[in-house]
């Protein structure tokens, strides 16, 4: 275990100097040319506490000479560069900046940093972990939850990003141009209600032996929550199933009905027959026998069904005339922080500390920064 205690040394070392915690997330990957624009547009070497240089048209041509960049015609000496915008009136040279920045067919908050990339050029978004959550937290739990519910998923999720973060350290970025859309896209990037729960835990992280937990969560478990290693072949000791209120929601219960034709084609296999081999210690499926006596797992069998229509693997199946009814309990894959039962548990009073030790049992909340 010193990897990952050696690695959130190494993360909270320069965490010490300055106050801000990034995120860095590819943009797009672009030919072997790209504009950067914005006010007070300024650049210099890709690094936290690098001094930036004003470029006073507030635009930049970015392009390509073998392995190197050029600025505006003028040779870059590091293999990458970053761009900020307003960083005339930034004194923090720790912070990105908050004045909006163009870059390619982007417009972001947030630093920018170009880089060469296979025969063309990346961009990637350097921002603050804190205005991420803020934007991502509503399109990863109702926004009309109660505030300990928000609170606990603001925990969770910033967990999950620092932990992304650590497995990705020495790459160039930590997460994927899908996630971008949630940030600047995402509807409920404003709403107070998330807001408030990501300012009321800043910086509050799950360790376990120091490091950043595998925050896992899901919608609804169903009743209990499953192990990790069941769920997500992740044998973790925080990731162990726990009982939970949500199971007596009647929301938490749901029904599938397919044909023989459409479980032949999602599963390429012919399925009369398929019937419930095995099951995990909280009652989920962990395999299935089909007609022809060959076996599939559980996971494999709700991925190629559909994780919208399976929505679980505590289920029971029946067969019909023409195919199958699945009727189950719980939506996603039960490890860890269940959304649902934080409800629950926020309505009964409990408070977002309680509901994290519930749900990650042996976690420790630690204020990161
Ligand atoms: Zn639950």
């Amino acid at each position: 275990m010193l990897r990952p205690v050696a690695l959130v040394l190494l993360l909270l070392a320069p965490l010490r100097a300055l106050a801000v915690e990034t995120l860095r997330i590819a943009i797009e990957d672009t030919g072997g040319e790209v504009k950067v624009s914005g006010r007070g547009l300024a650049f210099g070497p890709d690094s936290e506490d690098a001094s930036f240089v004003p470029i006073p048209s507030g635009q930049a041509v970015i392009r390509r000479r073998g392995a190197k960049l050029e600025v505006n015609g003028a040779p870059v000496v590091d293999g990458s560069v970053r761009f900020r915008a307003g960083a005339a009136a930034s004194s923090d040279a720790g912070v990105p900046g908050d004045e909006p920045i163009k870059a390619g067919g982007a417009q972001v908050r947030g630093d920018v940093v170009v880089r060469p990339y296979r025969d063309g050029l990346q961009l990637i978004n350097v921002i603050p972990l804190e205005d991420y959550l803020a934007a991502v937290l509503g399109s990863e739990m109702p926004v009309s939850f109660p505030p300990e519910a928000l609170k606990a998923q603001a925990v969770a999720a910033r967990t999950y990003a620092l932990h992304k973060k650590l497995e990705a350290y020495s790459n160039a970025f930590h997460l994927g141009s899908s996630v971008l859309h949630q940030v600047y896209g995402g509807v409920n990037r404003e709403d107070p209600r998330t807001l408030a729960a990501v300012e009321a835990t800043r910086g509050q992280v799950l360790t376990y032996e120091l490091a950043p937990i595998e925050a896992y969560f899901h919608a609804s478990c169903g009743g209990r929550t499953e192990s990790g290693h069941d769920a997500l072949q992740r044998d973790l000791p925080y990731l162990q199933p726990v009982d939970c209120p949500c199971g007596k929601l009647p929301a938490s219960r749901w029904k599938a009905s397919m044909s023989d034709a459409e479980v032949k084609s999602a599963l390429k296999h012919p399925a009369q027959g398929l019937r419930v081999s095995g099951r995990t210690p909280t009652r989920r499926v962990l395999s299935v026998t089909l007609g022809d006596g060959a076996s599939m797992g559980g996971v494999e069998l709700r991925r190629r069904l559909g994780y919208t229509r399976l929505k679980s693997l505590d289920f029971e199946v029946e067969r019909t005339d023409r195919g199958y009814v699945f009727s189950g309990r719980g939506y996603g894959h039960g490890a860890g922080f269940c959304q649902w039962g934080a409800k629950a548990l926020a309505d009964d009073g409990w408070d977002y500390q309680e509901i994290l030790s519930h749900y990650y049992p042996g976690a420790e909340l630690q204020q990161l920064y």
